[in-house]
């Protein structure tokens, strides 16, 4: 029923629309920045593992992604910063980029940057409430107008709306973690003179490209949110 509504496709359109737009600049910007050598030719795995070591995370290790293009990430869990083989592998503005950009997260690990914590902490109530709070919602929604149960529909319905709100906060916090991760792998990269000026100017176009998926998602799980507070109100009228 949910996608025969027209407000819910009008909330979740642009999103996806602007999710594609997004998707194939970061594409684009990678793949042009991947033709592009650095001066000093370290591999993104070297350039990692370069400013690891220079802030005393040498028990951080550095593995292949399996995932394939664009698959890196640092798992805070096991310490471990994989990195798909387009970046570990190659000598390339792109590749050093992203790599610092992981290596960024593993030093905010180290430095218990808060908002990484904090973002950490919503994972569990995030894998409960991406699955379950529309389901939640909606059962609440028709108590309401099939059962004619007002005030336990209500209740049913806002305790989705809250776990449905943990998902909206954490895509809100992801964007200081993925922007400071972005302002460190930038000072560094330059810091450590792994890139010069005029390549560090590829990085800053590669990241940023990457940061704008960040805000799409983050502004449609917000629209998912409204969407699902107005439906709700509504029903009530
Ligand atoms: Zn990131």
């Amino acid at each position: 029923m949910l996608f025969y509504d027209p407000l819910f496709l009008l909330f979740i359109i642009p999103t996806i629309v602007l999710g594609f737009i997004v998707q194939s600049a970061v594409k684009s910007k990678f793949s042009k920045y991947s033709k592009v050598k650095t001066y000093r030719g370290l591999t993104g795995a070297q350039a990692a593992r370069e400013i690891l070591d220079a802030n005393g995370l040498y028990d951080v290790r550095i593995e292949e992604a399996t995932g394939g293009l664009l698959s890196d990430h640092y798992d805070p869990r096991t310490r471990v910063l994989r990195l798909s083989s387009e970046v570990a592998r190659y000598p390339s503005v792109a590749a050093v980029g992203v790599a610092a950009h992981e290596a960024g997260h593993a030093l905010q690990h180290a430095n218990n940057y808060f908002p990484l914590q904090l973002r950490s902490s919503l994972v569990p109530a995030v894998q409960f409430g991406s699955r379950l709070a529309p389901w939640i919602i909606l059962g609440g929604i028709l108590l309401q107008s099939l059962m004619g149960l007002t005030q336990l529909g209500f209740v049913i319905a806002w305790v989705g709306i809250i776990a449905y709100g943990a998902v909206a906060l954490f895509s809100l916090v992801t964007l200081p973690v993925e922007l400071n991760a972005s302002a460190r792998a930038k000072k560094l990269l330059y810091q450590y003179n792994i890139v010069d000026k005029s390549e560090l100017n590829g990085v800053t176009a590669v990241l940023n490209a990457a940061a704008w998926t960040y805000v799409v998602a983050a502004l449609g799980a917000i629209l998912q949110l409204l969407y699902w507070i107005i439906r709700l109100y509504g029903r009530r009228r």
